[in-house]
């Protein structure tokens, strides 16, 4: 590899960069970022930095690289995802892997997750070798592949099998967070810090079969039935999780009465159903996040159409608050379900649950420098992301892709969704705000 030097010809714009981006076609599954990853290669390389492509399948690899610092503070970890979720059956007005720019927003499939934020990560860390900022530590790249199905060829591929690269990192800036979101008027910038498990459940219902000419009750799929409709009809008790608890805090601090208030309540578990039943689609959004969740997906029972089964299964895609057992979900379903079902974890790989809030003020100084209004809000994220892999490295991942969104521009609905787009205002927003991170990150 060609040693490192200050690049030729100017950088693209962190516009430019993620229209190209988007151009690649990283549908997961298949994903094939190959040629994606290569020209994130060649873009560093062209700045002059080197950089690797690595991995366990030759069409699904990594880039990674890093930035000499001065050894002052540990190496910072900067990692995205450059695959995407299909489109297939969306209603897209613009062709989604076209890179189309129009009207201040680039549009396109992965502009807003995360093809967006590995453009700005892209760019700050070019600049700062462009720019010699001075680093406190090392800065590692990781541009990764598969994160929308498990990260078995990205993250947790480099975890397992290359963890020496992140070797002494103890904090990460990645996605799912650092976006506006208008509340009451109010702008709040939400910094992911903690992420829920996932984890599978089978239930199982059983009871007498026979022949299907005959008069039957309580049967294994009636008892399913039961369970199903419970399910749906009793929510799972609610927990304050602490970092909901500092959302909360955070949030209703820099609200007016009675607004702070109100929101205050939701820390009360008496209370917090009835608050997010008040808050109608925000409360919708905010209760995965007082709660593990339970929603039945395969649905499994009967061979032949004339014979009742004896045994139902169903498969429950369960999402738990970070730090509990999967014991705790399991006797919560119990509990709704009587003793006429099963209950069994299929699929948990729990991970440390970390909570390292010591870039916390790091991030919220920068933000205000940016956007005197903005305030920073810690995050509980209710899917999972690529944090859990670098957890058990002991890396506390902040998801903090900063954009300042317009008040009306709804994230959640529009990533994974038709129209992905994002403001390119809101791309160099989050440039600069990480190269500011560059330069001033600490131990
Ligand atoms: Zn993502």
């Amino acid at each position: 590899m060609a040693a490192p030097t200050h690049g030729t010809g100017a950088p693209p714009h962190v516009a430019e960069l993620l229209q190209t981006l988007i151009r690649y076609d990283t549908t997961n599954p298949p994903g094939n970022e190959r040629e994606c990853a290569a020209y994130c290669r060649d873009t560093l390389n062209d700045a002059g930095i080197a950089a690797e492509l690595i991995g366990s399948d030759p069409n699904r690899v990594n880039v990674v690289s890093r930035l000499p610092g001065r050894g002052d503070a540990p190496p910072l970890l900067l990692y995205g995802h450059i695959d995407v979720v299909p489109t297939a059956a969306q209603p897209w007005d613009v062709p989604p892997f076209e890179g189309r720019r129009q009207d201040g927003y680039v549009w396109g499939r992965g502009a807003l997750d995360m093809k967006g934020g590995v453009a700005m990560m892209m760019c700050a860390f070019m600049r700062a070798h462009r720019e010699d900022t001075d680093l406190p530590g090392d800065v590692i790249l990781a541009l990764v592949s598969d994160e929308e199905a498990g990260g078995n060829t990205g993250a947790g591929w480099l975890v397992a099998a290359r963890p020496e690269l992140f070797e002494g990192a103890r904090y990460a800036v990645g996605e799912f967070g650092g976006f506006s979101k208008t509340y009451r008027g109010r702008k709040f910038y939400m910094v992911q810090v903690a992420e829920k498990q996932g984890c599978r459940v089978q239930a199982t219902a059983r009871g007498p079969g026979g022949h299907g000419s005959l008069v039957h009750h309580d049967t294994a799929p009636t008892r399913m039935a039961e369970f199903l409709v419970k399910l749906d009809r009793t929510p799972l008790p609610f927990h304050i999780h602490p970092v909901t608890r500092m959302m909360v805090e955070a949030m209703s601090s820099r609200l007016p009465l009675p607004d702070s208030a109100f929101l205050r309540l939701l820390l009360n578990p008496a209370f917090t159903g009835k608050i997010l039943r008040r808050m109608s689609t925000v409360g919708r959004e905010l209760e995965p996040l007082f709660r593990h969740t339970a929603n039945a997906t395969i649905i499994a029972g009967g061979e032949k159409a004339n014979v009742i089964p004896s045994e139902v299964t169903v498969n429950l895609d369960c999402r738990m608050l970070p730090g509990y057992p999967p014991e705790d979900l399991l006797g919560e379903l119990q509990d709704i379900a009587g003793p006429n079902i099963e209950f069994q974890a299929l699929r948990f790989a729990p991970k440390p649950w970390i909570l390292n809030m010591g870039l916390f003020d790091t991030l919220s100084g920068i933000i205000r420098e940016q956007d005197p209004a903005g305030v920073s809000v810690p995050m509980l994220m209710p899917a999972g992301t690529d944090g859990r892999h670098f957890a058990g490295l002991g890396i506390q991942t902040y998801g903090w892709m900063p954009m300042n969104l317009p008040a009306d521009f709804d994230f959640l609905k529009t990533i994974h969704a038709a129209n992905e787009r994002v403001p390119v205002s809101a791309l160099e927003f989050g440039a600069e705000a990480l190269h500011r991170l560059l330069g001033r990150f600490h131990g």
